[in-house]
């Protein structure tokens, strides 16, 4: 990659950031598609958020992604949210424009693309969604933006899942919403009732042995996503490929929040299959 004095300047904030996949993700689209952009690190600690979000434009940044712990205290200095952004209360994009800073939130685009390429359509399924943080959020709300027939949101603490069914309620007055733990009993009576399960929980995540769901309550007529991609296969993957059902890990959404991103910034077709080669080998590298 070759950086002048006319490269347009990508990032993302977060703290910390040195995990983040994104920088391979996108210099490798941005490279293959020679255009000239790079995307860079941004390790901004929550005390200086205020001040960096202010010298965006003076530093005239093109566009950033936002994560951890950012997401939702950037809302008060974007001038113009998508509705997506609106519903969820979190920006994960961010586009300047006119030295004005308009938010986005791409994560639910990219987790129902991810179960589209995995032969899943959303639309009129009945969802179990385990967690009720940031991810959850906006799993939920694309969910049901895209027709889903009902969604239980399964959480450690009952008071965010019903936090969450009031905020859906008030979008989607007409959808059915129930709330529960994620007692063995709980998830037992949950999945009686529904045909997907997603974890957005961080159970699992850089571990191999532990799963939200035990694996005697994965059946066979279930899809199973995680939104966990490290390891590659969680304990959860595990019994769901042992159970003989459909599944998938979370690579694919991390992959189609960024093409979204990319269209979003740059306005060009994202290459999805050159972003998805970069991350995977960045995976197996980590
Ligand atoms: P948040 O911190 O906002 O939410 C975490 C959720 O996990 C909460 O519901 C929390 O429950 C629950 N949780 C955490 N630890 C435990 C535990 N020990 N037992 C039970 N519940 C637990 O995180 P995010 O929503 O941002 O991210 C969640 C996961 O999704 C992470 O693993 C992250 O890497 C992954 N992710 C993947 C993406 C992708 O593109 N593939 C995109 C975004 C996230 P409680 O409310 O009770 O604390």
């Amino acid at each position: 990659m070759k950086i002048t004095g006319k490269t347009k300047v990508i990032g993302i904030i977060g703290w910390p950031v040195s995990h983040s996949l994104s920088p391979v993700m996108h210099n490798a689209a941005f490279e293959f598609l020679s255009l000239d952009y790079c995307y860079v690190p941004f390790a901004i600690n929550p005390d200086h958020l205020k001040e960096a979000i202010k010298a965006i434009p003076a530093l005239n940044i093109t566009g950033l992604n936002v994560t951890v712990p950012h997401k939702e205290n950037v809302l008060k200095y974007v001038v113009e949210l998508s509705e997506e952004a609106k519903m969820i209360g979190a920006v994960n994009t961010l586009k300047i424009s006119n030295n004005r800073l308009v938010g986005y939130n791409t994560d639910g685009t990219g987790f129902v693309n991810a179960l589209k390429e995995a032969g899943h359509l959303v639309a009129n399924k009945r969802l179990l969604i385990i967690g009720s943080g940031g991810s959850a959020k906006a799993v939920a709300f694309k969910s049901a933006s895209e027709g889903v027939n009902l969604i239980i949101i399964a959480n450690r603490t009952i008071s965010k899942a019903i936090l969450l069914k009031n905020k859906l309620d008030e979008y989607f007055p007409s959808l059915k919403i129930e709330v529960t733990g994620i007692g063995y009993d709980e998830l037992k009576c949950a999945i009686e009732k529904v045909d997907t399960v997603v974890n957005t929980t961080s159970i699992g995540l850089g571990r191999e042995d532990l799963s939200p769901v035990p694996g005697e309550l994965i059946h066979k007529g279930l899809f199973i996503y995680d939104l966990i991609y490290n390891p590659h296969e969680t304990a959860l993957l595990r019994y769901s490929k042992a159970a003989g059902c459909r599944y998938a890990n979370g690579l694919g959404m991390l992959v189609h929040q960024g093409a979204e991103s990319f269209r979003i910034w740059t306005g060009v077709e994202p290459p999805v299959e050159v972003m998805r080669q970069a991350v995977e080998k960045a995976v197996s590298n980590l």
